[in-house]
């Protein structure tokens, strides 16, 4: 037997102005047909996971489509037509295929499509026809929508956040659809939709409250009948009708069944909401109490999460680091320019430099610093590691480490980089036990990387397009009335 393998990732920022073109899929990954089997083998992907799954169960995985790229903006609607034309064309020069395992992430949105990703689910499914399998992977931040759910038979969320299990979920949605092709099981799923948005604060899965939802999860899975449950977060930076958590369970042969528990798993969730609320502590405050602890501590930029789509040039955090003359701190900001001129200066020159919010001043303002050029890199290095993403490969572009008149190290890259994996420093010969202060652009995303070295993480309350505090953004699409916005607690 041959099982189809397409997957379409990204996480689309509705906030931030810029869209997202097929030059940003070109520069992470854009593959047809016999590539992807060799080129996601071994990476820590939900795609590994299917290819592995499917190996072991004597079923042959077939590439047709691949794309994925970094967190930004919402994607242009001509980059969208033109990804979902590749990959029905890709589909239709494979007729014969038993079934399909698909990897959206489930918070795509395009211009000409809000609900992207349920529009080439369906497009898929009516492509393929409705008699054979289609079976997937989900990104927990899914804005989980009907469409999704009737367009496929089985959907896995990954379980964890950070996200270090992709892998493992795709192998269980590999094993799924062998059973199902075997004829062994006939899964049927539902899914239940709160009105929930969980603040990106609370969406840890080794922490409250995510963590007690995941338990509930696990012991639904368990029930007899059940074959699957997952939980979904949502992704609150994309303003569309289906933005909010979710609960999804697949039952054996039993629609009732899959539809009762995931009403019952998403009513337990609703009567816990208040728990979901975010925290917002202050940049004066988080370095006070990174200052008080034995370090290196771990500053999280919730304002300028790279991983959810910002632009990674934010300079709050770094300004009052400034500002206070706090030295053994590190940040890693985006600016081209920046590097540009580091470079031509070369290592040991010492200049002022103008770093950051060089996209817009949501982020801050431009720091304006005299700095010493320690070090210019290539950019490129490998995480071996399971991390958040299963990315293994990263280019930073050329990239600067300079160090500030406060005692600040910079390091300046040309490209967006999320910070998910150490060798980000270790690669630049900057040893992270070196600071007492690490600031990571992200919210929980970096724990995976950062808790090997880092004893303690604050979250900090920093402006911009992925901010925390959801009160900031302008909502024109989401549903109404949701919690925490029209409802408040107790309603
Ligand atoms: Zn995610």
């Amino acid at each position: 037997m041959r099982v189809g393998v397409i997957s379409l990732l990204h996480e689309s920022n509705t906030f931030v102005a810029a869209p997202t073109t097929l030059d940003n899929f070109r520069r992470d990954m854009l593959l047809v047909g016999d590539e992807i089997i060799p080129r996601y083998e071994t990476a820590h992907h939900e795609v590994a996971g299917f290819i592995a799954g499917l190996r072991e169960a004597a079923i042959e995985p077939v590439g047709i489509f691949a794309a994925r790229a970094l967190p930004s903006g919402v994607i242009a609607a001509d980059a969208f037509d033109e990804l979902v034309q590749r990959m029905l064309e890709q589909l239709a020069q494979h007729d014969q295929l038993d079934g399909l395992l698909i990897a959206p992430h489930g918070a795509t949105v395009a211009a000409n499509y809000p609900d992207a990703d349920g529009y080439w689910m369906q497009a898929v499914r009516d492509a393929f026809g409705r008699d054979k399998p289609i079976m997937g992977t989900l990104d927990p931040h899914a804005n989980l929508s009907p469409q999704m759910v009737a367009a496929t038979d089985a959907l896995f969320s990954y379980r964890t956040n950070p996200h270090v299990d992709q892998a493992d979920r795709g192998r269980e949605a590999a094993e799924m659809i062998a059973r199902t092709l075997r004829g062994e099981i006939c899964p049927r799923q539902a899914a239940a939709y709160p009105p929930l948005a969980i603040n990106i604060e609370r969406q840890c899965s080794s922490e409250f409250p995510c963590q007690q939802y995941a338990e509930w999860v696990t012991e639904a899975r368990g029930r007899p009948g059940i074959l699957g449950a997952s939980l979904f977060y949502g992704f609150p930076y994309a303003d569309v009708a289906e933005m909010g958590s979710a609960m999804l369970c697949i039952a054996d042969d039993n629609a009732d069944l899959a539809t009762s528990t995931a009403h019952e798993l998403a009513e337990r969730m609703w009567n816990d909401r208040a728990s979901t609320l975010g925290s917002f502590c202050s940049i004066d405050s988080a370095i006070d109490q990174a200052l008080a602890c034995e370090g290196p501590v771990c500053l999280l930029d919730m304002g300028d999460n790279v991983g959810a789509g910002s632009p990674a040039d934010g300079t709050c955090i770094a300004q009052r680091l400034i500002d206070r003359q706090i030295d053994r701190a590190f940040v890693a900001i985006c600016d081209p320019a920046a590097v540009a001129v580091a470079t031509k200066s070369g290592a040991g020159a010492v200049l002022p430099l103008s770093i950051g919010a060089w996209q817009d001043r949501l982020h801050g303002e431009p720091l304006q610093v005299t700095c010493e050029i320690l070090s210019l890199h290539a950019g490129r290095f490998a995480e071996a590691e399971p991390r958040h993403g299963g990315k293994t490969e990263f280019d930073m572009g050329a990239t600067a480490i300079v160090r500030t008149q406060s005692g600040l190290t910079v390091q300046i890259t040309s490209e967006r980089t999320a910070p998910w994996s150490l060798r980000q420093l270790t690669h630049c010969n900057l040893a992270p036990t070196d600071f007492q202060i690490l600031v990571a652009k992200g919210v929980n995303a970096p724990l995976a990387a950062y808790a090997s070295v880092c004893p303690y993480f604050f979250r900090v309350d920093t402006p911009g397009v992925t901010t925390a505090n959801l009160d900031r953004l302008q909502y024109a699409h989401r549903r109404v009335p949701m919690y925490p916005f029209e409802i408040a607690a107790g309603k």
